[in-house]
């Protein structure tokens, strides 16, 4: 049985307990949300990980991607760049390797990855060959990943003929920019084929179900600028992907779903409600919501503004962006920054979040005792990123106990006293 299955079976599982505990939220509670499909826990059954509970009612999840390309193919810095990525917070990774040798890298991540991993089977079976890979390519791809103990799998099964003709019919200016999304469309065009993963989504489940693989239904047709958001090919796809949530669910497997892409700010919230309710409440997978096309270098920013907006209207996992997002293969410390600024992100949509708040807020309110105390080392503790704190704050020191932004006019030692002197 799957933990679906267990779940709606009324069983509170083992992970059930652990995650509730982790999230200080009741177990039978948490068993009703993962039965229903609002909450997934992604987790392969080979693989022994710690419990992470994705969706409503429990912490924002943020998953950072790693992984090699054609042109740059270290696998020590990939893994390098997991370690960092978890030791910063990250709640998943996933491997988007596509240079080198794939499986040994996916290997590697794999037991270096105390968290859940995830993957996109497409790329390993369209590297080196894009669209002569073959139907079988594709489920061997997936049964390969699932079989070494990949917890989750991005799976663009809503890419379908009819989603093509609304995309080719449409005024997009930039067609395609999911990788999974444009290979498929590729493969489809090329083959006068249906999509694989669509017309045999049952195949694909019953792998899924053999190794408890949790679902992530991919967005093919993301909009890739903010000119095409929120778009008639977009929305035809969550339809279908609402259907394919169904679907996996009755085969008693988890389910997430991705989205929206670039999407002005105005945008965000009418998109998300509308993933949110055509796919039954799924788990949301962001990526993105990128607000601006106009800051390369800086889409790390522009993510977690999108992000935040996204979480306050029903959003549950952020897909960490780099500043290298739009430009290169990331480094170990684009890794780094943008894990820190989704962590930052997802704080801020805890800090509003139903189930959630009250544990987001002590944390807040911890930092504030510590500001009125000017006690520093308190603040560095209770910082996301304490690390980089410090050093700004010791780079330019005050004479004093405040930090030299004031100095001796810092407001909060100047009320303090003042109304210490008061209440005497
Ligand atoms: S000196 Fe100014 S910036 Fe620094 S802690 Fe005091 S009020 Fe804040």
């Amino acid at each position: 049985m799957t933990l679906l299955d267990r779940a709606q079976s009324h069983e509170i599982t083992r992970e059930i307990r652990e995650a509730a505990e982790a999230e200080g939220i009741d177990a039978e509670r948490l068993r009703r949300l993962v039965a229903s499909g609002r909450v997934v826990i992604p987790k392969n059954v080979s693989r022994s990980i710690a419990p992470t509970p994705v969706g409503e009612s429990v912490r924002t999840k943020i998953n950072a991607n790693i992984g090699t390309s054609a042109d740059y193919q270290s696998v020590s810095e990939e893994i390098e760049k997991a370690s960092v990525a978890i030791r910063h917070g990250a709640d998943t990774v996933m491997d988007l390797s596509t240079g080198g040798d794939l499986h040994e890298v996916l290997e590697k991540i794999l037991d270096a990855s105390s968290v859940p991993v995830g993957t996109v089977p497409i790329y390993h079976a369209a590297c080196g060959r894009k669209s002569e890979m073959t139907s079988d390519d594709l489920f061997n791809a997936v049964r390969r990943h699932a079989k070494s103990g990949v917890d989750f799998m991005t799976i663009h099964a809503g890419v379908n003929k009819e989603i093509l003709k609304h995309l080719t019919a449409g005024s997009r200016i930039l067609d395609v920019v999911s990788r999974g999304g444009a290979l498929t469309v590729a493969w489809m065009i090329t083959n006068e084929a249906e999509n694989p993963f669509y017309s045999e989504f049952n195949y694909l489940l019953e792998i899924a179900r053999e190794y408890d693989v949790t679902i992530s239904l991919g967005d093919g047709m993301r909009p890739g600028c903010i000119a095409d958001a929120n778009d008639d090919a977009m929305f035809q796809e969550v339809i279908t992907l609402g259907r394919l949530v169904k679907q996996t669910r009755a085969a008693g497997v988890q389910c997430m779903v991705e989205g929206p892409g670039h999407v002005p700010v105005d945008g965000i919230g009418y998109g998300v409600r509308a993933i949110k309710h055509l796919c039954d409440d799924a788990p949301l997978y962001l990526l993105g919501p990128v607000v601006t096309d106009l800051a390369p270098g800086y889409d790390h920013i522009t993510s977690a503004i999108g992000g935040a907006i996204a979480g306050m209207c029903g959003a549950d996992f952020l897909c960490m962006v780099t500043p290298a997002e739009h430009l290169a293969l990331p480094t170990v410390d684009d890794i780094r920054e943008g894990t820190i600024v989704a962590k930052i992100a997802a704080h801020a949509i805890d800090l509003a979040k139903p189930g959630v708040r009250e544990r987001a807020l002590s944390m807040d309110k911890k930092m504030a005792v510590a500001r009125k105390n000017l006690d520093w080392d308190a603040q560095f503790e209770c910082a996301i990123d304490g690390a980089r704190a410090r050093s700004i704050h010791e780079t330019r020191v005050s004479s004093g106990d405040t930090c030299s932004m004031c100095g001796e006019l810092c407001a909060i030692k100047v009320a303090k006293d003042a109304l210490l002197k008061q209440s005497r």
